[in-house]
């Protein structure tokens, strides 16, 4: 494991974009600021900066580029993530969270389980219950998967039918479809008609097939995610968006996945579609207790917060004006990690989650919950005003300080 001290660098100390030269740099920079949208060369140009007056100019102009797009405020929502079954039927070179059924730590949660959860989340107040979970053969109910997976959101919207439900990712919709040879709009209908509220972005992990070889083998293409993320939009099912990055992907295919991302918005603006994507996260690779060959390859264990705080900043530059919420991952990054990316470019820090598996079982250090209070705190010791809000971005309760 590397002992590498995240802060040790100079880019947050480095002196302000003003004092960089107009060069290709400045003009990059003023191009994202007045709203232009950054070829995939710019964007590799940025991430490719090694300068520390350079990163220094990245910074400042995301973290402005977020002031005029959303404002000062911190928003943070007080969620329970519940993640149903480690038995998953693929390998995700990744992934220290998922089990053969019958193998030590292999869990299936039954209803009551469910229900208590959800009613322990509602009782300190939260809005949201974010699910996922392995992609189990054995979860069905006469025979087929999508009436377990409306099973599961009936079993959260019985008793609580305002809660919001975020659940079930494009490699998910596309277990059920595949198992119940049903499409994949027959499925997020479903999934909506019975109740869900959104969809995670996750699985996305790259968007490159190159990479997806060797991370996720057995996952969905990235065409079939996008795909799915499109149609999901068309019928009206908002979706956030993610980008696992830290391990063997380059700059260039860091920037192609937010080009996708992008053209996503777009085309869920230009077609009207009644949903699109509310956020962006950013998954920094942990690797401490992944399978031990990409492990090896990868060569470091645990984010390097440098790196990721960079990647934040050409984010918000990248995406501009079509994906307005970023949010930091404090389960990767650690609590301070993700308060130091609200001066990057995040405007959001995130859910409370209450018990966090996927994560903390490869080894993040940055615990497993947090309280509304923990995470008002970490905000306001950068002095920015805070706000609850819920799944889709509605401000719920403000904190002016
Ligand atoms: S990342 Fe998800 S799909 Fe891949 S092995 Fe783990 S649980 Fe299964």
């Amino acid at each position: 494991m590397l002992t590498e001290d995240p802060f040790s660098n100079s880019r947050a100390m480095s002196p302000s974009f003003s004092s960089v030269k107009p060069t290709e740099l400045h003009t990059t920079l003023q191009a994202a600021l007045d709203g232009e949208d950054l070829s995939i060369d710019q964007g590799v140009f940025l991430l490719e900066q090694e300068d520390g007056e350079a990163i220094a100019a990245i910074q400042q102009a995301a973290d402005q580029l977020r002031q005029q797009l959303v404002g000062d405020t911190v928003t943070y929502v007080i969620n329970r993530n519940i993640n149903f079954t480690n038995i998953c039927e693929q390998h995700c070179s990744f992934c220290a969270f998922r089990r053969d059924s019958g193998d030590d730590g292999a869990y299936w949660l039954n209803w009551a389980t469910i229900r208590e959860k959800t009613a322990e989340a509602v009782s300190v107040g939260a809005t949201e219950i974010c699910m996922q979970g392995g992609l189990h053969l054995d979860a069905k109910i006469d025979g087929k998967s999508l009436p377990y997976y409306l099973k599961l959101i009936h079993t959260i919207k019985e008793d609580f039918p305002d809660l919001h439900l975020h659940a079930f990712s494009p490699q998910e919709v596309e277990f059920i479809a595949r198992e119940d040879q049903l499409t994949f709009e027959q499925v997020i209908l479903a999934l909506r008609d019975a109740g869900l509220g959104s969809m995670p972005g996750t699985a996305a992990e790259v968007l490159d097939d190159d990479v997806r070889k060797i991370l996720c083998p057995e996952k969905i293409s990235a065409d079939i995610w996008l795909e799915i993320v499109e149609t999901a939009h068309r019928i009206g099912l908002p979706t956030t968006s993610t980008l696992m990055a830290g391990h063997i992907e380059t700059p260039r295919q860091q920037i192609n996945h937010l080009a996708k991302l992008r053209q996503l918005q777009q085309t869920a603006q230009a077609q009207n579609y009644p949903a699109c994507i509310t956020e962006f996260i950013i998954l920094s690779f942990v690797g401490e207790h992944a399978p031990k060959p990409l492990r090896r390859r990868v060569g470091r264990d645990q984010p390097v917060l440098n790196d990721a705080l960079l990647l934040t900043a050409v984010g918000r530059l990248f995406l501009g004006k079509w994906i307005k919420n970023h949010q930091p991952s404090w389960v990767k990054l650690g609590l301070d990690g993700a308060t130091e990316a609200l001066r990057w470019g995040c405007n959001d820090i995130g859910g409370t989650l209450m018990e966090e598996h996927i994560t903390s079982m490869a080894g993040a250090k940055g615990g497993t919950c947090q309280t509304a209070e923990d995470l008002k705190g970490a905000i306001e010791s950068i002095n920015r005003p805070t706000a609850q809000r819920d799944t889709l971005y509605r401000t719920l309760k403000k904190s002016f300080q």
